[in-house]
């Protein structure tokens, strides 16, 4: 049984969406703008990505360093039309060095292979690049030493279309949005002049398996990021 809360707050997002759906936009917060200033997207002088996975690796700035096994810069094609961007490595990961390898890694791979996709032709990189203990979601302090890392590989790549997985990600790239993951995803978002589309993680599509609804959203997403990159 929901508890109150979460009942009243599935409501509240049910009711965002009417409003969304009517486009009464008024009633949301003013769209955000580039939460990270215009200029750090340059990438600096003689950097290509290489040299960001080689800072990375090396980096020591926060405490997930003392914790992790490897650092998981990210990976893929240097000129990706279309990124994935998660949360930050798991088990599987920190162990691999490599994102997205574990159960929700397999889901994203098989995601990316419904919209004909190789995952070799996209790039998939985190909000952080190490391990938090035991899981548990990366503190403010920890976001802002990595993401740092993250522009400059979106600097680098220049994406057509980024996706956010879960609130982790579609906060650094949409930090005023209103409400929960339901109420947010499905339409694009502005950042620094790159389009982004968040949709749920592919977590949560694992704790939710046989939710049709759940899937249908996030295939929905998709078929808007396909059209948007002229696809369909
Ligand atoms: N979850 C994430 O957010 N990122 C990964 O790389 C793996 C799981």
């Amino acid at each position: 049984m929901p508890g109150d809360a979460e009942r009243k707050r599935a409501e509240l997002e049910e009711r965002l969406k009417f409003f969304r759906d009517i486009g009464a936009d008024f009633i949301f917060k003013p769209e955000p703008k580039a939460p990270v200033a215009a200029a750090s997207l340059r990438v600096p002088a003689g950097m290509d990505l290489g040299m960001i996975r080689d800072q990375v690796l090396a980096c020591r700035k926060c405490r997930l360093a003392a914790g992790r096994t490897q650092a998981v810069p990210g990976e893929g094609n240097p000129a990706a039309e279309l990124m994935f961007v998660g949360e930050g490595p798991g088990r599987d990961e920190d162990l691999q060095g490599r994102p997205f390898v574990g159960r929700a890694g397999q889901l994203l791979t098989k995601i990316i292979e419904a919209m004909k996709f190789e995952r070799s032709q996209v790039f998939i990189a985190n909000i952080v690049k190490c391990r938090p203990p035991e899981n548990r979601v990366p503190q403010r302090d920890e976001i802002d030493f990595c993401t740092p890392f993250l522009a400059a590989q979106i600097a680098a790549i220049r994406p057509k279309v980024l996706v956010t997985l879960g609130k982790v990600a579609t906060d650094f790239f949409v930090p005023h949005a209103f409400g929960g993951m339901t109420s947010i995803r499905g339409r694009f978002y502005d950042w620094n002049g790159i389009p982004v589309m968040p949709t749920f993680h592919p977590s949560y599509l694992i704790r939710n398996e046989g939710n049709r609804e759940i899937k249908k959203m996030v295939w929905d997403d998709m078929k808007q990021v396909l059209a948007r990159l002229g696809r369909t």
